[in-house]
């Protein structure tokens, strides 16, 4: 298993995959072709379904722009017969037009890529595990508490770049929550964050309150990230306001100290390297269920964890979160990460805090294990037809007419 640090990415909105995966690769691929005259990049499947509405051309072309490279963006609606619903090639040409350099990348989710003939196995493993059981296993047979592993396998560095994300998180939700107009693209969305913490006090139970709050944090985050702000990839961009949401009200509003939040930020991550690297975290090839679903079992566990539940209560809430997102499709309108992905991780954020109520006091009984709700997400998104899969084709996208 990977890094947490390969999870908990820091870069611009508004997709993991269609924005900074396809900028690591122009970057990748201009340090092999730093010298041609011009270039040309090809957007496949989802990338060019979508790509406008995620911002990948724009991107792209002010990356190439800033090293003064000229650069022509070619989208590429036909090609069906793909290795990965997210490829992208790029081209390199002298004064002449011949090719200088070919590749072909694909953008797996998160901001991970991978070159076409590179094995995915080869990828630096930290931790010596499979999958979730045996993690809980070394734990017990170890007496570990999970960050403790983690902490273990971990380069030392893990905890300067676990601060380093959450003060991203802190900063992006603090501008999220100040900012206000519309955000960019053809759906003319008005921001709503401050509008949400700023309502009128009519909320008289405490659960109220906490609900408008948590919600208005999960919209600053989704905002900015709409916008393409700077965010932390948890588990991806368009999945990026569960998680800091829920520990910035725990850590602002209910005083948990930064320690129990950068340790809960470690848990989380072990949640979320296991699910990358045994499911997916990728709309494009599972659907929402592979981002805001493991957005949530993220969250989840790192909010058990906050409440001093056990190992196996941890992986409950993890369980139980994921597996009410199976089959959740990825339509966004427009092909923006706006509808519905800013409304889908509020709502999420609270959703969160019942799965962990269920972990504290129904766990006992759990029969379905992490490792195979992570199994059912894979087969599921396997079986989802390609229009609910981040093409913008079926669903809100093909219903909704703005
Ligand atoms: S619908 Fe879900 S998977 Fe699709 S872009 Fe929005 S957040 Fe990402």
């Amino acid at each position: 298993m990977q890094s947490i640090s390969e999870l908990y990415k820091i870069g611009f909105g508004p997709s993991s995959s269609h924005t900074m995966g396809p900028a690591k690769a122009a970057r990748k691929f201009l340090t092999f072709f730093p010298h041609a005259d011009h270039y040309e990049v090809i957007l496949y499947g989802s990338l060019a379904l979508t790509g406008r509405g995620h911002l990948t051309d724009q991107v792209l072309a002010s990356l190439f722009k800033s090293e003064n490279k000229l650069l022509n963006i070619v989208f590429d609606f036909k090609e069906l017969n793909l290795k990965h619903p997210n490829t992208i090639r790029f081209l390199a040409f002298d004064g002449n037009n011949f090719i200088l350099g070919d590749q072909v990348f694909y953008s797996v989710g998160g901001g991970n890529i991978i070159q076409k003939g590179e094995d995915p196995q080869q990828v630096k493993e930290t931790y010596p595990f499979a999958n979730f059981s045996s993690i809980k296993k070394y734990c017990f047979d170890n007496n570990l508490s999970l960050p403790q592993l983690a902490k273990k396998f971990e380069d030392p560095s893990i905890m300067n770049h676990i601060e380093l994300v959450f003060r991203t998180m802190e900063k992006a939700l603090q501008k999220g929550l100040k900012s206000e107009g519309f955000l960019p693209g053809t759906l003319h969305l008005k921001r709503k964050a401050q509008l949400l913490l700023n309502l009128e006090d009519t909320f008289p139970t405490r659960a109220e309150k906490r609900a408008q709050t948590i919600m208005a944090y999960a919209y600053a985050i989704s905002e900015e990230n709409a916008a393409g702000g700077v965010i932390v990839t948890a588990p991806t961009c368009g999945s990026s306001g569960v998680l800091p949401a829920l520990l910035y009200y725990y850590h602002h509003n209910l005083k948990y100290p930064l320690k129990s939040i950068y340790e809960a930020l470690l848990v989380a991550g072990i949640i979320g390297v296991t699910i990358k690297q045994n499911g997916s975290i990728s709309g494009a090839e599972c659907g929402c269920q592979a981002e805001i679903g493991v957005a949530s079992a993220m969250a989840a566990s790192a909010i058990a964890y906050l409440h001093k539940l056990s190992i196996d209560q941890i992986e409950y809430a993890a369980e139980v979160s994921l597996e009410h997102h199976l089959g959740l499709t990825c339509d966004p309108v427009d092909g923006y990460v706006q509808i519905p992905c800013i409304e889908r991780n509020a709502i999420n954020a609270l959703q969160v805090l019942d799965a962990v109520f269920l972990a504290q006091y129904v766990s006992y009984d759990h029969r379905v294990s992490l490792d195979q709700m992570i199994f059912t997400m894979l087969e599921t998104g396997r079986d989802l037809n390609v229009n609910y899969r981040e093409t913008a084709q079926g669903g809100m996208a093909k219903i909704f007419k703005k």
